[in-house]
């Protein structure tokens, strides 16, 4: 059984074939380290590691290369507006290099407390700006490019399939074009190879060219690195939807231009976080500007839930579904969880290290594995696994742990404290139990308090409210 997996340049499934068995090359866009990750961009890095993690667990040999973008690049997709490195400089008065490795450790923080394997090579863009040079002038020797006053650019005309893994209509995009951003590009979609540092100011962060001094467009540094680090080839490339239109079009665009061939087999993309209607004044869109922030610190310290409870959370939802955040959902996962540490608990404790798995449950969730990484369809496989009625508790562990190789929840490492409820689940509990009474709903009422006093938890009734404490 092969794994197979959607493909957005085929839009099907496709089985894998990588071009040198067992090595599959693995190329993610890294974070632009000017602030920290949201828990929308974990998403995206929680469904590459399991694509890694089910990799390894069938069997290939994963070379995973992350970028990590320090160069200042501007908010917009068209190479306008401001300098993002600058406004973390700017806000948090300290260096844009301080910046850079502040949020670059914080987000390598991210990643442990989700349990994402870290990539095998990690680069910055900041390190290879000769490299990115060095490409510029291939993409120029060959034609591709042309230079205004502004810096250098990807004349996009030049290619008669540019645009194709977004399917983009670019006959009405050049036809609906009537404003130019930028004065003297060509056509609407050609975009920055090089951006000149304005005449009369100096940048943070600028690097002398042979057009002059100014810093690389941001498409660029992925297709370089990339190359640099996987070869001409590349197996699997991913990052979230957004980049479909511009960023991967853009690196195709660079890329097979410098090559002369196709370069990236399968591309690989994961739909978005959205945050619940209810809680956001932005059209359910996830930002850093609008509404609260939300990242990993905030879950844990503000809102005291296990990180592992987000990666549960998110295991629920397939990664080519759009996924809707909402504390409900939250707190339906961190209880899960909390029911899996006790399973866990209980089975190990009848683990002699000799049991096999059980294997109708793994022929279930390797079937939901290969068919394009069905985590919702794996997680219940699991579940069934430990209601197995005839299955012994060492069983059962073997089972769980096994599959944990690619759900990364942390079986091994379950210890006994863990399976302690966190208080914010318990205090979701108790305010449903009050919320079922306040609705005369007395049978829900009990059978909450029944499931609390299961969880070793005690509520007390008074005038002044409801209490609760472990017992
Ligand atoms: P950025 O730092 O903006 O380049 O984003 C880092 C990664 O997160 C990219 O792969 C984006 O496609 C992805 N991403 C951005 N916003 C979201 C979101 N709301 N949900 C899931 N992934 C996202
Ligand atoms: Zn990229």
């Amino acid at each position: 059984m092969s794994i197979t997996l959607y493909n957005t340049m085929t839009r099907s499934k496709d089985p894998l074939t990588p071009r040198d068995a067992p090595r599959v090359s693995l190329y993610t866009c890294g974070p632009t380290v000017y602030n920290y990750a949201h828990i929308g961009n974990l998403r995206t890095y929680v469904f590459e590691d399991i694509l890694r993690r089910a990799l390894l667990y069938r069997g290939y040999e994963v070379n995973h290369v992350m970028n990590v973008t320090d160069v200042g690049h501007l908010v917009s997709d068209a190479d306008e507006g401001e300098d993002k490195m600058a406004l973390g400089a700017e806000r948090e008065g300290k260096t844009v290099w301080e910046i850079a490795q502040f949020y670059w450790d914080a987000f390598r923080k991210d990643l442990e407390r989700l349990n994402i394997i870290e990539p095998t090579v990690w680069c910055r863009a900041t390190d290879h700006i000769d490299d990115q040079i060095k490409q510029v002038r291939i993409l120029e020797e060959k034609g591709f490019t042309y230079t205004i006053d502004d810096g250098v650019y990807f004349d996009t005309s030049k290619l008669s399939d540019y645009g194709k893994l977004a399917r983009l209509d670019i006959s009405g995009l050049r036809a609906g074009a009537r404003i130019e951003v930028t004065e003297g590009k060509r056509n609407y979609t050609d975009f920055a190879l090089w951006k000149l540092s304005p005449p009369d100011s100096r940048r943070l962060m600028e690097w002398e060219s042979p057009w002059g001094m100014g810093f690389p467009g941001w498409h660029l540094e992925c297709s370089t690195m990339a190359m640099r680090y996987l070869g001409e080839h590349l197996d699997i490339h991913c990052g979230g939807i957004d980049h479909i239109a511009v960023h991967h079009t853009n690196e195709i665009a660079q890329a097979e231009s410098a090559l002369g061939h196709e370069w990236t087999k399968c591309w690989m993309h994961g739909e978005f976080l959205t945050m619940a209607k209810s809680d956001d004044s932005d059209g359910g869109k996830m930002s850093k500007s609008t509404g609260e922030f939300l990242t990993m610190d905030v879950l844990i310290d503000k809102y005291d839930y296990d990180p592992i409870a987000y990666r549960y959370f998110l295991l629920g939802a397939h990664y080519r579904q759009q996924l809707a955040f909402s504390w409900e959902g939250m707190d339906g996962a961190a209880s899960a969880l909390a029911r899996l540490k006790r399973t866990v608990l209980e089975a190990r404790a009848g683990y002699t290290g000799s049991e096999q798995p059980i294997s109708v449950c793994m022929d279930e969730f390797d079937a939901a594995v290969v068919d394009d990484l069905n985590m919702p369809r794996a997680l219940a496989a699991m579940w069934k696994a430990a209601k197995t009625p005839n299955a012994s508790p060492g069983e059962i562990y073997a089972t769980i742990l096994h599959m944990d190789r690619i759900l990364g929840l942390g079986v091994k490492e379950m210890a006994p404290a863990d399976a302690d409820t966190s208080d914010a689940e318990i205090d979701a509990l108790v305010e449903a139990r009050t919320t079922a009474r306040a609705a005369k709903d007395y049978a829900r009422g009990d059978e909450i308090r029944d499931q609390l006093a299961e969880m070793g938890v005690e509520i007390m009734d008074s005038p002044e409210g409801t209490t609760w404490r472990r017992i």
